[in-house]
């Protein structure tokens, strides 16, 4: 079901698009990567259509598979019925429409296909940068609303996994069964391969989901997000399958001390580097310092890493409108590792706001 709310966020990216257009002095814009077409026009055929925006048009360009989805989705849009080239199609809009000046995804567009396709079109071309992912950095209030959706849907399907959580299960199983509790939610599909590292495997912060079975006395680190209304959440536990050692005891209650320092300790015009430092602080003083290798978080919206980052060097401006994960981790080669993980927001009152309403932070022993 496509919203009136989709609509109006529509038309404040396309007019941000167009005011781009003017500032540069160009005529049009190739929007191709997936992520964009979506922010643009709300298109869902992920990977499988182009818009071309002018100073006063918008065109979709694609194939017969989503002929009829595009004129659903993306009503707004001329729809240019494509066959299957639709990068020949696309050039013909762009002399139907005599564009001499084209801004283009520099970002993300293939090497082979700028000298392929750009290159031979004869336009003056103009890379649009960092532009989209600057404008997709800070959200709007219907935007923050969906990724909150998508964090309730995974929190949920997380609570109704916990049953499946003893020794015996491998990790793959356990995933599974995970993202089938999300799917039958109503999640697209994971946001990314979902992450499970059990006992030793827990050192390692990304190990996705292996056949190893999962033991008694082990940590389980389930890190995994729901990609839902064209949003993403993340999320990691780290649970216990039997009494975990002293050590592991310790260590989760340094993560999770690190977590709610940085959360409580948020005040406005922090820089990323300065929210990092809250949470890395505690673990250095823990003596686990060495142990904490990643950023403490990272921007998430369309895509599951977008736009923030909260890291040691980083100089950005923590800003009204962002989410960005808040992820402090410890991982000890040949012990394990703990990680918890949740997305937040700046409140109204200038504090930061849990997006992520998962119930646990507390010790699980299952
Ligand atoms: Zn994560
Ligand atoms: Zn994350």
């Amino acid at each position: 079901m496509r919203s009136k709310v989709i609509f109006l966020e529509e038309r404040r990216v396309v007019s941000f698009v167009r005011k781009y257009l003017e500032e540069k002095n160009c005529d049009a814009i190739i929007v191709s990567s997936w992520q964009n077409v979506y922010y643009c026009s709300g298109f869902t055929g992920y990977g499988d259509a182009l818009l071309l925006i002018t100073k006063d048009k918008k065109f979709i360009v694609t194939d017969s598979r989503y002929y009829v989805q595009a004129e659903k989705q993306s009503g707004d849009y001329t729809l240019v019925k494509s066959g299957a080239w639709s990068l020949k199609a696309m050039t013909d809009v762009l002399q139907q429409e005599n564009v001499k000046k084209l801004v283009y995804e520099d970002l993300s567009v293939l090497h082979t296909m700028y000298v392929n396709y750009f290159e031979k079109l004869g336009t003056e071309l103009i890379g649009a940068g960092d532009t989209f992912l600057k404008a997709r950095t800070v959200k709007t209030p219907e935007e923050i609303a969906k990724v909150e959706a998508a964090c309730d849907l995974a929190s949920a399907a997380l609570e109704r996994t916990f049953k499946y959580i003893k020794a015996g299960v491998t990790e793959i199983e356990l995933a599974a069964r995970l993202e089938y509790e999300m799917r039958l939610a109503g999640a697209d599909k994971p946001s990314f391969d979902t992450i499970i590292a059990s006992g030793v495997r827990g050192s390692m912060p990304h190990g996705t989901a292996s056949d190893k079975v999962i033991e008694k006395g082990d940590g389980v680190t389930i890190d995994f997000g729901a990609f839902y209304n064209g949003m993403c959440s993340d999320m990691t536990r780290t649970v216990f399958v039997g009494e975990p050692s002293a050590e592991m005891r310790k260590i989760y209650e340094v993560v999770k001390e690190a977590q709610q320092t940085a959360i409580d300790g948020y005040k406005p015009g922090m820089k990323g580097k300065d929210l990092d430092k809250l949470a890395r602080d505690v673990i250095d003083e823990a003596g686990y310092g060495e142990y904490f290798g990643h950023s403490l978080g990272h921007g998430v919206g369309i895509d599951v890493h977008e736009g923030v980052s909260v890291s040691p060097g980083s100089e950005q401006l923590l800003e009204k409108g962002m989410i960005f994960s808040v992820e402090p981790g410890i991982y000890v080669p040949g012990l394990g590792g703990v990680r918890i993980e949740d997305l937040v927001t700046i409140g109204d009152n200038g504090k930061l706001r849990m997006i992520t309403k998962a119930p646990v932070k507390d010790l699980l022993v299952f």
